[in-house]
């Protein structure tokens, strides 16, 4: 099922890193990587026919499956797309990502075309969650896909870790280049600003970062990418001073 709201976004950029944001299931996001000519990556497929369909309305070879958590909505794509298509399929987690060629450990790093793409294990939200770091000489901004750790504004559900694990894995991710262009698994953005602003109602750049949200999701676009530097500033997870804080506000936001 394709977001009701909108269907393929950005399919005409120029490629590296031209990257074409499905969303599905309501508020779920696969993302397309055009790399190198008619050539693609795919970021967490959780349902083959959107990507099938956009694979081919751009002529796109899929070369790579990158998936960064074993969850049904980000691989319920992957077996289909491999049959299909061949494509070499990384992720974090052989036991529980069936197809699995290459297992992505913490700092491997992939070459394709002319774009680098670092793996960082995250783990949190799963055990084994990673997230993708890519980066190109020709690449203005690096981008960071982060699946279920990190979210505009948010992070994932701590569904196999505790608190300090899931506070280092996000506090290693505010180590990245500021500038890094953030594309998470989920659109729950509108509900974490409003998370964050019920603890601190009167900040403007909340109030200012609702504003525009509210007027993506009026509009039909997307809420994604956001940028490191403003989730630094924004996301109460990130700005959490230790592993405590962190894991009551989580706690707070599962109720929420
Ligand atoms: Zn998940």
């Amino acid at each position: 099922m394709t977001h009701p709201r909108f269907s393929a976004i950005n399919a005409g950029m120029k490629h590296p890193l031209d990257i074409t944001i499905l969303p599905v299931f309501g508020d779920n996001y696969i993302y397309l990587a055009h790399y190198a000519a008619g050539k693609c990556v795919a970021v967490d497929p959780g349902d083959a026919g959107p990507v099938l369909k956009e694979l081919n309305r751009q002529d796109l070879q899929l070369t790579h499956i990158f998936s960064t958590h074993h969850h049904a909505d980000h691989v319920g794509g992957v077996g289909s797309l491999k049959k299909k298509f061949g494509c070499e399929v990384v992720g974090p987690d052989a036991k529980r990502i069936t197809g699995l060629d290459r297992v992505a450990g913490d700092g491997d790093v992939i070459e394709l075309g002319d774009i680098t793409i670092q793996c960082i294990a995250t783990p949190g939200h799963t055990a084994t969650s990673v997230c993708y770091y890519v980066t190109a000489a020709s690449l203005a901004q690096p981008v960071l896909f982060t699946g279920d750790t990190l979210f505009v504004c948010g992070c994932g559900r701590m569904l196999e870790c505790g608190g300090e694990t899931m506070y280092a894995s996000l506090q290693k991710l505010t180590t990245l280049s500021d500038d890094t262009l953030v594309y998470p698994g989920h659109d729950y953005t509108e509900e974490n600003v409003r998370f964050a602003m019920m603890f601190k109602p009167e900040n403007e750049a909340l109030q200012k970062k609702l504003a525009v949200v509210q007027n993506q999701n009026k509009t039909g676009q997307p809420t994604v990418p956001s940028i490191l530097a403003e989730e630094k500033q924004l996301n109460p997870f990130l700005k959490a001073t230790d592993w405590k804080t962190f894991a009551y506000l989580r706690k707070q936001k599962d109720v929420y």
